[in-house]
């Protein structure tokens, strides 16, 4: 069976690849990394930025925002297309100010907000961070512990923020902090704008270990942040934290990206045969993994098509994160038999047959990240399967 989309859908999905294949190449270090490259410093960090610019010029970066504030307006097959032709070409196309900051200020922020701050969003002029997690609050988000106070026209900010991805290169932040300590932990906080220049804030890399500097710890010393910088009612932070319009949420990112690792590899053994002679297993590891990114491309196809019918995916988004996340570990760990020895080499190397040895020190993070595989099982079984809690 062959999968087609309406035929203007389709015709978007080739001005998608026309516009990759023109540009994603003269954006050098950005290619290849998939999503948006955190990691990089310098030239491939200045390539990613210039790739987001050129999205926004063709109002793309905002794709799914409505055309009143600058966005694309386009519907959820045209955004799945979108995504699935960007991550199969690894092209850095996403950001967490198109994701939830801009359509965070457009439910709740004022005027004043959405003027400063909306246009630099969709022209790609701000990057931002995401400050949410701390040491004691990741999947229990609501039990986060750094302090804002009211201090005349500021507030002040106390505490720390874990894996904070890009904060060593974000010229914003975007924060939940606890502004009632007494309140239910649900009902005390309040989300913050911080410029990340402020006075009192302190980045420090966190060396993943693929030996990259992807996400930081950071620390706020009476941090002043003034209160027009509060985003949406003061303490009803936990109710805004999560806004993203009507993205598309089918997560056909890991499979377009496992698609496209997938037909690498199986390019390589073709080219070198004794990668796969007299390895039965490797072959039967290969069709496996060939499968599963068919399948998980059919998880996320079914989550935009509802979407697109006006329901709302819950334990259909998880499954398909889920699976992703995990089939990325498994594309992962079938690269690295199949490269045996030559696997463990590091990018650069001049002995290095493909760069696998930091895709498999990275996937580990893939079921940690946006919500561990425990806590998609866990949405799974309860909302999907109607299984009690606990
Ligand atoms: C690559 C990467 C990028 C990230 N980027 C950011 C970022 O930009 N900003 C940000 O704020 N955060 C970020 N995070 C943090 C991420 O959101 C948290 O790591 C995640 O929510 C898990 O929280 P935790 O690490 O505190 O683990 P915990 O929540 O402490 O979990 C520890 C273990 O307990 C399990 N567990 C916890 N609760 C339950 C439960 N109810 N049922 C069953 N098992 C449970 C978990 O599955 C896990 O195995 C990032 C993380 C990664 C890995």
């Amino acid at each position: 069976m062959r999968y087609t989309f309406e035929p203007d859908v389709e015709a978007f999905r080739s001005e998608v690849r026309d516009f990759i294949a023109a540009e994603l190449p003269a954006a050098g270090g950005a290619r290849g990394r998939g999503a948006v490259n955190f990691e990089g410093h310098g030239e491939e960090y200045s390539a990613t930025m210039g790739f987001q610019k050129k999205l926004a010029q063709r109002d793309w970066l905002a794709m799914a925002w409505p055309k009143e504030y600058g966005g694309g307006g386009a519907s959820h097959m045209r955004q799945l297309v979108y995504n699935e032709e960007m991550s199969y070409a690894g092209a850095p196309h996403y950001s967490m100010g198109i994701a939830w900051v801009g359509p965070s200020l457009m439910l709740y922020g004022t005027d004043e907000q959405k003027q400063r701050f909306i246009p630099r969003i969709t022209g790609g002029d701000d990057w931002w961070c995401t400050l949410y997690s701390e040491p004691g609050a990741g999947s229990d988000l609501a039990a986060l512990q750094s302090r804002a106070v009211k201090d005349g026209d500021d507030y002040i900010i106390n505490g720390q923020k874990i894996w904070t991805s890009g904060g060593h290169l974000a010229d914003w932040g975007w924060m939940a902090a606890r502004t009632d300590p007494d309140a239910p932990k649900h009902k005390g906080i309040t989300m913050f704008m911080l410029d990340m220049k402020t006075p009192g804030i302190t980045v420090r890399p966190l060396i993943n270990m693929a030996n990259r500097e992807g996400f930081n710890e950071i620390f706020f010393e009476d941090v002043r942040v003034p209160a027009n910088q509060v985003v949406g009612e003061v303490n009803r932070g936990w109710y805004h934290m999560a806004v993203a319009l009507d993205f598309e949420r089918s997560g056909i990112q890991a499979f377009a990206g496992g698609r496209r690792t997938v037909e690498g590899l199986v390019a390589l053994a073709k080219s070198k045969p004794e990668l796969v002679e007299r390895r039965p297993s490797i072959r039967m590891e290969l069709a496996d993994r060939a499968v599963e990114v068919n399948v998980g491309t059919f998880l996320a196809y079914r989550v935009a098509t509802m979407q697109a019918r006006g329901m709302v995916p819950n334990h259909e988004a998880s499954a398909s994160k889920l699976f992703g996340s995990e089939m990325g570990q498994r594309i992962a760990s079938t690269a690295m038999h199949l490269l045996g020895t030559a696997g463990q080499l590091r990018d650069g190397s001049p002995h290095e047959i493909t760069d696998q040895a930091s895709s498999y020190l990275q996937a580990v993070s893939g079921t940690i990240a946006a919500g561990t595989s425990e806590i998609q099982r866990g949405i799974i079984a309860t909302r999907g399967l109607g299984l009690p809690r606990g």
